[in-house]
């Protein structure tokens, strides 16, 4: 057994409560399955960055039964699994139990709907005021919000977590209604703008001086969206079309893209699994939204509404501006050499500011204050002198842009996007 398959199975004895410990009556049974069901059994712990340092998460679902039925999803009504359900109190003394071993400190939680998503989130608030009020615990929190909570109760979720996140799936309603049946985007959307609303206005409040409660953060860490890609006919354009409007309101973080794996025995076991290159664009392409100033409009598409998979969006769009090149690296500005593919916001503004002082006579230089020389050496010039005659784009030719190198192309028992 691996150091981490003993530390979940430790932390699942944690569940059952005293009693039954000494007693060593069998679980009950709703805990009796929690290692037959694989990815899907209810503790994950993952690394995670997030903000400037790394985290450890413990990925707790609290229980992997529902009564929705979307096409995609391992945990849907009608598939054969074995079901697990943690209650608020046995999920908090697992996470206890994990800190006080220093096997994580954080905590996502996150859940499948088995009946009504108001006592759903009933048991996530129980689950977080335990955590925060009985325990004391001031430190990360992730939890989903479930669509179809009452408002009050969407309230007192975001004022508990440092973020709250909520699965939207597909950006529009009619393609979403094709792969999850009972679930309304327009439902799921309100929802995301209600607890949006609270944490602009929470982190208004915070710069305007109102003290920090570090046991009531209010989503001050900005929300979290998902979307499951190429389940539905919708493209790249209507996704970051859709990621964009939001993020213009306010109170996002950023967003999370899974690519779409056929499951075994669910409606959609016989649709091509969508190529994770394809997520891995989308991500980039999120990337150059929020970080690099990028206008949602000026993302390049193919002819059918998705990202280019054989250059990543920025390069895509340099090659698609030959009038914007080349840069030159002497007296450009900061957003101009951010454009340039290899240069970030941080090289493009640590090149501006030294620059005066600084002499650079090449790649090398370049490369020693974090460009990526290999990819900017076709796009810029130094005092006027070209460094590279062929962009970099231009010399890969390994695979079609279709391809994806071993890539695996089988059916899934769960995907890898499940636990979110
Ligand atoms: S995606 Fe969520 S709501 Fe839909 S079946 Fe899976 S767990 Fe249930």
């Amino acid at each position: 057994m691996s150091s981490l398959e003993a530390r979940l199975k430790s932390l699942m004895t944690l569940a059952q409560d005293d009693r039954d410990s000494a007693t060593d009556r069998p679980l009950p049974p709703r805990l009796r399955h929690t290692d037959d069901v694989g990815a899907l059994r209810p503790l994950n712990i993952r690394n995670l960055r997030v903000g400037g340092g790394r985290r450890r998460l413990l990925r707790i679902l609290m229980t992997n039964a529902c009564s929705y039925n979307c096409h995609y999803c391992p945990m849907r009504r009608d598939r054969n699994l074995p079901r697990t359900l943690l209650k608020p109190e046995e999920l908090v003394r697992i996470f206890v139990g994990a800190l006080a071993r220093d096997w994580c400190d954080g905590l996502f939680l996150t859940t499948g709907i088995p009946g009504r998503p108001v006592k759903v989130m009933d048991d996530l608030i129980t689950a977080l005021e335990i955590i925060r009020e009985r325990h004391r615990f001031a430190g990360y929190i992730h939890v989903k919000i479930v669509p179809g909570a009452e408002p009050s109760q969407i309230e007192r979720i975001t004022a508990l977590a440092t973020r709250v996140s909520v699965n939207l799936e597909a950006p529009c309603g009619a393609t979403l209604s094709e792969i999850a049946p009972e679930k309304n985007l327009d439902v799921a959307l309100a929802a995301l703008e209600q607890a949006r609303v609270q944490i602009t206005r929470n982190r208004e409040e915070l710069r305007a001086g109102r003290p920090k409660d570090p046991l009531h953060p209010g989503g001050i860490a900005g929300m979290t969206m998902q979307f499951v890609v190429g389940a539905t006919a919708d493209s790249d354009d209507a996704i970051l079309r859709r990621v964009s409007g939001i993020y213009a309101g306010g109170g996002m973080h950023h967003s999370q893209f899974s690519a779409f794996r056929p499951i075994s025995e669910t409606p959609l076991a016989d649709t091509p699994a969508t190529p994770a290159l394809r997520e891995h664009r989308l991500y980039q392409a999120d990337h150059l939204l929020r970080e690099y100033g990028f206008a949602p409009e000026e993302v390049v598409f193919d002819a059918s509404g998705n990202l280019p998979l054989m250059h990543d969006p920025k390069t895509a769009w340099a090659l698609a501006h030959p009038d914007r090149f080349p840069v030159e690296v002497r007296t450009a500005t900061a957003d101009d050499l951010a454009r340039v593919p290899g240069i970030g916001p941080l090289s493009a503004r640590r090149i501006v500011l030294e620059r005066g002082g600084t002499v650079y006579r090449g790649l090398a230089d370049l490369g020693r204050i974090g460009v990526v020389t290999s990819r900017a050496a076709g796009f810029i010039t130094l005092n006027g002198r070209r460094l590279q005659d062929h962009r970099w784009t231009e010399q890969l030719g390994f695979w079609a842009p279709e391809e994806q190198a071993g890539a695996y192309h089988g059916l899934y028992e769960v995907s890898p996007g499940t636990f979110r």
